[in-house]
């Protein structure tokens, strides 16, 4: 049996699953099988919410496997499935159809919406759109049967029908025009353009001209009452003495309240109780700061330097009048390409099963990045050995880097050995990853099975920098790091005992794209390309790189074959 090969229970699950979702027409088509997936199983624990399902989202191989076993011959009617060898190999599930014997009963009758025939399937159906795509099977026992005009065609003709149904290309590009646009408007670190200005001045040199960057900048708002000196409001535009946070929409109106005379705008009930311009239970005007988005024509079009108009102190770039002014530029973040500057393929996956205490480090070369989850003795039963506080702290870390990130898991009594392994290794603690550990139903974990005080439902990753100095002796730090593109928090659901999330690759390739890479105490499953990964569950070794090859054979000359990954499965300084 291979690793993929599902075993009857689980071909039951699915086909029960199938039917029962597909009975009340709980599944809009096409859809990719990992939703579907997750539809099942969602599903089953909603309606036998002790049983374990016998298939969990990371079994996709498997629940493929028996789609495609499906669309050959389902028990329940017809499944067409449909595998895009073009991208990312998906299957889709093309259309679900139940054959008589899996026919409800006559149902009572449900009102429908009025369907427009034109509309294009790839728009959506609207019929769909008051359906709870997530709710249970047999919640809904009563509804009608499926009525699409295929149940009565040949399987041939059906496959034909599901095909046709899918979305055209004018249904593609009405979606797309539809579409909400990426609203990501970045504002401007320096708030104010007066000190957006000054910085860049500045930051470019008096010759530069005083322009403002493409983001968005604020103004203050002084009002009679305000005093500058008191520093900013900390609720700001939705403080309930800002006559702006009377404004929003979700804030009902006062009971029968007229609009006064001359205005738009309804009194609202404020939590205060008064309108805006009261504070709370002070009924005083906010004597803090406010803000205003401080918008002019042509912000956000890029400036020139050259030819500038002054305007409220702050000096703008005139533009082409010819040119319609530009609302906004799209804003892309600056983003490097790494360490190389080369835009190359990533070799395969790499590993070295070793014993990480007795390894000599120095035949592996020099890193951009490291990653470390290791074995800390956090005095806890765990399915592996674990190490000393003095084997991690000896360890040599300082050998594998001259310049680069660190990335150290850490919990328990670690988070504080982990800051001092850092310091015994030359580094700087520059942040630190959480990631929130979710369950198979995208729940936050609450009762964790670590934590002596509180339920853990966290981990934690130190980020930290080895830098160079100059020869001034000031800190550089590396030039190639993409800084401010991910967030401190990954969402992400817990697996195997110890296993961490692969969003945290993500964060570190974007970080750091191409160079070295190196995972220390990774697992099988932590391989990836571009990642040198070492530990002692790995198996037989995998390298590519020759340099790396002919140094660890000149180093462990009793190893053999270590070019050829299939040779041997002998690992190195045992
Ligand atoms: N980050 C991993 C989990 C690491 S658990 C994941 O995402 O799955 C720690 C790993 O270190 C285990 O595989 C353990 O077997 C390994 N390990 C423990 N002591 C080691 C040693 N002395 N040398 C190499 N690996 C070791």
């Amino acid at each position: 049996m291979t690793s993929t090969a599902p075993d009857p229970s689980q071909t039951a699950f699915v086909s029960s699953g199938l039917a029962a979702l597909a009975r009340p027409s709980r599944l809009v088509f096409p859809i990719d099988s990992p939703v579907l997936l997750a539809k099942l199983i969602a599903a089953s624990a909603r309606t036998t919410p002790s049983a374990r399902p016998p298939l969990r989202l990371t079994d996709l191989a498997r629940f493929d496997s028996i789609l495609s076993a499906f669309s050959r011959t389902w028990e329940h009617g017809t499944v067409v499935v449909h595998r895009d060898d073009t991208g990312n190999r998906t299957l889709v599930v093309l259309d679900v159809q139940l054959g008589p014997s899996a026919l409800p009963r006559p149902a009572k009758k449900r009102k429908r919406p009025v369907r427009d025939e034109d509309a294009d399937s790839a728009t959506g159906d609207p019929e769909d759109e008051h359906v709870d795509a997530d709710a249970a099977p047999g919640e809904d026992e009563h509804a009608d049967p499926p009525t699409s005009p295929s149940r009565h065609l040949s399987r041939e003709l059906r496959e034909v029908y599901a095909i046709l149904q899918r979305g055209t290309a004018k249904g593609r590009l009405l979606a797309e025009r539809f579409r909400s646009t990426n609203a990501f408007e970045p504002v401007c670190p320096r708030i104010t353009k007066d000190d957006c200005a000054k910085f860049r001045a500045q930051a470019q040199g008096a010759d530069s001209g005083s322009s403002i960057c493409p983001r968005v900048h604020f103004r203050p708002i002084i009002r009679a009452h305000t005093d500058p000196s008191l520093g900013h409001c900390s609720y700001l535009n939705t403080c309930y003495s800002e006559p702006t946070y009377a404004l929003s929409p979700s804030i009902p109106p006062l009971p029968s309240a007229p609009r006064p005379p001359g205005t738009m705008s309804t009194p609202v009930s404020l939590p205060s109780g008064l309108g805006a311009g009261g504070r709370g239970k002070e009924k005083a005007p906010c004597r803090y700061l406010h803000y205003e988005v401080d918008w002019d024509e042509g912000d956000g079009s890029a400036f020139v330097a050259n030819s500038n108009t002054s305007q409220g102190g702050v000096t703008f770039s005139q533009r082409d009048s010819s040119k319609e002014v530009a609302k906004a530029q799209e804003f892309k973040l600056p983003i490097g390409l790494g360490p190389t500057s080369e835009d190359k393929p990533l070799l395969p996956p790499q590993w070295i099963n070793c014993d990480l205490r007795r390894f000599d480090y120095s035949v592996l070369g020099k890193f951009h990045v490291i990653m470390a989850d290791p074995p800390w003795d956090i005095h806890m039963s765990l399915p592996y050995g674990t190490m000393t506080d003095d084997e991690m702290r000896a360890m040599p870390i300082p050998a594998l880097q001259d310049e680069g990130l660190l990335f150290l898991w850490v919990t328990g009594r670690a988070m504080e050995v982990g800051r001092e392994c850092l310091r015994v290794w030359g580094y700087t603690r520059v942040d630190e990853v959480v990631w929130i550990k979710t369950n198979q139903l995208q729940r936050v974990i609450r009762t964790g099975r670590t934590g002596h005080w509180l339920n853990h439902t966290k981990e934690h990753m130190l980020v930290a920098v080895k830098t160079r100095t100059d020869s001034a002796g000031n800190i550089v730090y590396p030039s190639w790091c993409n800084r401010g593109l991910d967030t401190d928090v990954i969402v992400s659901e817990v697996r195997e005992t110890s296993r961490k999330p692969d969003e945290v690759y993500g964060l570190i390739e974007r970080m750091c794209p191409g160079g070295r890479k190196i995972e220390i105490f990774g697992r099988k499953h932590n391989t990836r390309p571009g990642w040198l990964t070492l530990g002692n569950q790995l198996g037989a070794d995998q390298l590519y790189e020759e340099d790396l090859k002919s140094r660890i054979q000149a180093r462990y000359p009793e190893r053999i074959s270590i070019s050829n990954p299939s040779a041997g499965s002998q690992s190195i300084a045992r």
